[in-house]
């Protein structure tokens, strides 16, 4: 008879690179299933309940809008004419591109039952439902952002092979995604705060990311690292670590957000310094023309 945990031991090959993942196990219990050639992080099946998250981690309203200006910022809008976002969510993000000039158009799997910003609504061309489902080139775009959703989507292949077929040549793509091989899960372990989203089903790892977007067919691929993005990671993850926990997340607690917004200078002055530190991995990269 084989232990129980053999499966785990042999661990499923890496959906980026195909190499056989082994487990890591975190400080505090746990453990990912971690690819030894590409770094990329898998959350073991048993750890992953099936179906959307019914709550939205982290959605203080201030927050988001902080957030939303930093990334349109970063996006670097100016001389955009047309951009499709992978995940729209609320939309503020492409509310922000409407107001700037630019066509609009999205996918997002859940937005049935959201409010989306009714600008956007009136003036984006959407589609809710998987971006797997959407017929190649249903809309055509200078820029594919997906902000935070390829640690979601079930197959990240199919999402980014979509991704292109919407870009027009020359166009570029930008994702933004956690960092699976930064300080967050060496230092806080189970307690870090990007687990604490169950359908956060895998974290790349620069590697990985870049690897992703070769696969696609994409050219002039850069991964780098954001300073100003997921601000409250790290105060998160110690609240976690003290054994905060919250049904709607730790970031719910207005103590924690109070910390966050306390600490939030000396966060980005680390961060500034150490590359390791930073949670967010942005990977840019084109069509070719
Ligand atoms: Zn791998």
């Amino acid at each position: 008879m084989q232990p129980p945990d053999d499966r785990l031991e042999r661990g499923r090959p890496c959906e980026i690179c195909a190499a056989p993942t082994r487990p890591w196990h975190l400080l505090g219990g746990g453990a990912l299933e971690r690819c030894p050639v590409c770094r990329h992080l898998r959350r073991p099946l048993a750890s992953c309940p099936a179906g959307h998250r019914d709550l939205a981690y982290g959605g203080d309203p201030s927050l988001d809008r902080i957030r939303t200006a930093l990334t349109f910022r970063s996006l670097r809008p100016r001389g955009v004419r047309s951009v499709f976002e992978i995940g729209y969510g609320g939309g503020s993000l492409l509310r922000r591109f409407h107001d700037a000039g630019a066509q609009i158009g999205g996918v997002d799997p859940g937005q049935l039952d959201v409010d989306v910003d009714p600008v956007v609504r009136e003036h984006g061309r959407l589609w809710s439902g998987p971006a797997e489902d959407l017929p190649d080139g249903w809309a055509r775009a200078d820029l594919v952002v997906g902000i935070h959703v390829l640690e979601h989507v079930a197959d990240p292949h199919a999402t980014l092979r979509k991704a292109v077929t919407m870009l027009e040549p020359g166009g570029r793509a930008v994702f933004l995604t956690p960092a699976g091989d930064a300080w967050g899960p060496r230092t806080y372990g189970s307690a870090w705060w990007m687990l604490e989203d169950p359908t956060h089903v895998r974290f790349f790892s620069a590697d990985s990311l870049a690897r992703l977007a070769v696969d696609a067919g994409l050219t002039n691929v850069r991964v780098d690292r954001l300073v100003l993005d997921s601000l409250t990671t790290d105060v998160a993850s110690l609240a976690r670590a003290r054994g905060v926990r919250r049904p709607d997340g730790v970031l719910a607690d207005q103590r924690v957000l109070a910390a966050a917004a306390a600490s939030a200078p000396a966060v980005l002055a680390l961060r500034s310094l150490a590359r390791h530190t930073r949670p967010t991995l942005r990977l840019s990269a084109a069509r070719a023309a």
